[in-house]
């Protein structure tokens, strides 16, 4: 069943990276996609996270894909793999010197607000500006590409409004590898917009 969505998606998404999203999914089910060779999951809170990260293998990359804050930081950067929800110049000051402390240097991802929903995670375009000049004083974080997310359950040139807008910032930056946008409801818009890797959980699970 799993390994039937993961072939489905991987129809779409050829060999781009998929991110297979964990969260609420015992450890049963996470073992089944690791049995198939799936390394990257993501989790969207840090308890969960490290619970599962206890008890399964240490050869899986794990990704925290939700909003962080400042004072959990410490739990997870010994062992994360990327940090997709870097939101504040705050945030980038912390996970920084956490790595520092920890002598690692923790890949992470800006998230840019890009839906219409006040309820959604991420920072303003200005704002990603704006801490881009800091950047350079931070240097045990590394920032290797943008996250967004789409309004939910809207028109299909909506969503794709959202994720080319992302997709033209990531164009102009330059240094940036990654550009995570798409879930199980628009991985395949966000595909067509240039994504290169894609958070998936309830299409694969359920
Ligand atoms: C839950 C979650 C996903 C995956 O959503 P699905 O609709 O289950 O594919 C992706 N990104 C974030 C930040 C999430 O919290």
């Amino acid at each position: 069943m799993i390994n039937q969505r993961i072939k489905e998606i991987r129809k779409v998404i050829k060999n781009k990276k998929l991110i297979v999203v964990s969260k609420n999914r015992t450890i049963d089910e996470i073992y089944e996609a690791y049995k198939i060779g799936h390394r990257d999951f993501g989790e969207n809170r840090v308890q969960e996270l490290i619970k599962k990260y206890e008890q399964l293998p240490k050869d899986i990359k794990w990704h925290m894909i939700g909003h962080l804050q400042k004072n959990k930081v410490k739990y997870i950067v010994p062992f994360i793999h990327l940090i997709h929800s870097v939101d504040s110049l705050e945030l980038v000051r912390k996970i920084n010197s956490v790595s520092e402390k920890n002598n690692v240097k923790t890949k992470c991802l800006v998230q840019i607000k890009i839906a219409e929903e006040d309820s959604k995670f991420g920072m303003s375009l200005d704002n990603y500006e704006e801490i881009k000049k800091h950047l350079p004083n931070y240097s045990s974080i590394n920032i290797v590409g943008l996250m967004g997310m789409a309004t939910a359950n809207v028109k299909k040139n909506q969503i794709k409004k959202e994720f080319d807008f992302l997709h033209k910032i990531f164009k102009k930056s330059n240094n940036l590898n990654t550009l995570c946008m798409g879930m199980s409801q628009d991985y395949k818009i966000a595909n067509e917009c240039g994504s290169n890797m894609f958070r998936i959980g309830s299409f694969i699970f359920n």
